[in-house]
């Protein structure tokens, strides 16, 4: 087997890779639902569910070139969504559950107990960089509450550039930026579609930290290295990747 050497450069992805983002959706959901919402005869934890279920939708049916959503209009369109389910057209009421929301998370957001520790390990030594499908309105407060541009190089958010993971160009983007070829790069993420295939296409290779109980798709190219969490990576890339 080939030995796997001379890795650089290391990409991330941000939401339930270096930090846990289904469980604090789901609180500040059904929080910010209860607070808001209690009085309109629906259950929170039902409209909570609502929600998560209409992001998920919006994520995963974003494609490359996608028109950027109006400013500020993501959330507050999602809760909309969530709110028509239950028959209530109030789009002053989504605005006010999404600003809500977007202040309840900022609170609840949290790294992974792993991440700090290898992140400092890391520094310094690779150059690392960030690959989300994200938009600036709804991930750099979270990037700057949490103060994790320090570790970085770059930080891409692939829907400012209307590009979307599992997209080569997002990772060949990221690689420019870095100033490192596809042969000296490993990307780290969560989800097998996005971030292993993606990376995989654009020459990268890959590590999957599979914190679901999912297994790889019949026939696909399997990750290079797997971990169930981000404090694994340091001794992977010790065992696979040596850059010494
Ligand atoms: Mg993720």
């Amino acid at each position: 087997m080939k030995r796997l050497t001379d890795i650089r450069a290391i990409f991330f992805d941000l939401d339930d890779t270096l930090l846990d983002d289904t469980v604090s959706s789901e609180r500040s959901a059904e929080a910010v639902a209860r607070e808001l919402a209690g009085d309109r005869g629906i259950e929170p934890s039902d409209l909570a569910r609502a929600y998560l279920d209409c992001a998920i939708d919006f994520w995963e049916t974003l494609e490359p070139g996608s028109p950027k959503p109006a400013s500020g209009a993501i959330r507050p369109s999602i809760w909309r969504k969530a709110l028509a389910n239950y028959g209530i057209d109030d789009a002053d009421l989504a605005l006010r559950l999404a600003r809500r929301y977007d202040l309840d998370r900022l609170e609840r957001v949290e790294l992974f107990p792993g991440t700090l520790p290898v992140l400092r390990q890391l520094h310094g030594r690779y150059k690392l960089a960030i690959i989300t499908n994200g938009f600036a309105e709804t991930h750099d407060a979270k990037i700057a509450r949490l103060e994790l541009a320090r570790f970085f190089d770059s930080v891409i958010l692939a829907g400012e550039l209307a590009l979307v993971k599992p997209d080569p160009a997002v990772f060949r983007h990221a690689m420019d930026a870095a100033g490192v070829g596809p042969e000296e790069s490993v990307m780290v993420g969560d989800r097998f579609e996005r971030d292993v295939v993606g990376a995989h296409a654009a020459g990268m290779r890959a590590i999957w930290v599979k914190c679901r109980d999912e297994t790889i798709p019949d026939g696909a190219r399997p990750p290079e290295a797997v971990i169930s969490s981000i404090a694994q990576l340091p001794e992977v890339l010790a065992r696979h990747f040596s850059n010494s």
